[in-house]
């Protein structure tokens, strides 16, 4: 039996909290394998992202080098929309059905649940993993099942390394390996 989670994003660039909270819900439910998934077009962004998929995607693969248990996926390429409960699906697809499937995030996005495509059906499908954020809480609707993780209050984003890279700053919180090749690919400069 594997226990396996999906942890999506923009990722745009990814971040030290991105794996910080990826390392911790690892370590705290004993997960084999963390899959990041960047998204296409997530709905929740008006399909607004600033680097493009594959730089995102690369970016990524970059970071998740660091812990052998991340991985990266492009489940999510040419999708019109990125719906977590297709993902969902296709992962599902691919293990064995004694497998355990979560769902991390943190909980600015599990805070708008409620607005997802389809949310009943994935929370009937995944074992949420939900990570503290600051500034931001949250409600449990009674059709999920959802563990707590309150232990990390790191205040990084990738909206303020974007805007530190366009005024000329270098961003902290970023990995090395990421901000080579952010700068490699002139991505978030004005
Ligand atoms: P942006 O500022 O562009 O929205 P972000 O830093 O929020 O970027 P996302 O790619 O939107 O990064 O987030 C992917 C997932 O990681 C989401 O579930 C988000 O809640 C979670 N996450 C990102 N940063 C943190 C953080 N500092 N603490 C806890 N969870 C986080
Ligand atoms: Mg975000």
């Amino acid at each position: 039996m594997s226990r396996v989670a999906l942890f999506g994003g923009t990722f745009d660039p990814i971040h030290d909290a991105h794996l910080a909270v990826a390392a911790a819900a690892a370590g705290q439910f004993h997960l084999d394998r963390v899959i990041f998934v960047p998204a296409a077009h997530p709905p929740h962004k008006a399909g607004v992202t600033h680097a493009s998929y594959d730089h995102r995607v690369h970016m990524a693969e970059l970071a998740c080098q660091s812990d052998p248990r991340f991985e990266v996926s492009r489940i999510e390429e040419g999708t019109a929309r990125s719906y977590s409960i297709d993902t969902i699906r296709k992962v599902r697809a691919t293990l064995a059905p004694e497998d355990e499937l979560f769902f991390i995030l943190g909980a600015d996005a599990f805070s708008e649940i409620r607005t997802w495509y389809r949310w009943r059906e994935v929370a009937a499908s995944v074992i949420f993993l939900v990570v503290s954020r600051p500034g931001h809480i949250y409600d449990v609707p009674h059709e999920v099942r959802l563990e707590r993780l309150d232990s990390l209050e790191l205040s990084i984003s990738s909206s303020d390394i974007r805007r530190c890279l366009s005024s000329g700053k270098t961003p902290a919180h970023v990995p090395q390996c990421v901000l080579n090749y952010i700068y490699e690919n002139c991505l978030y400069s004005v």
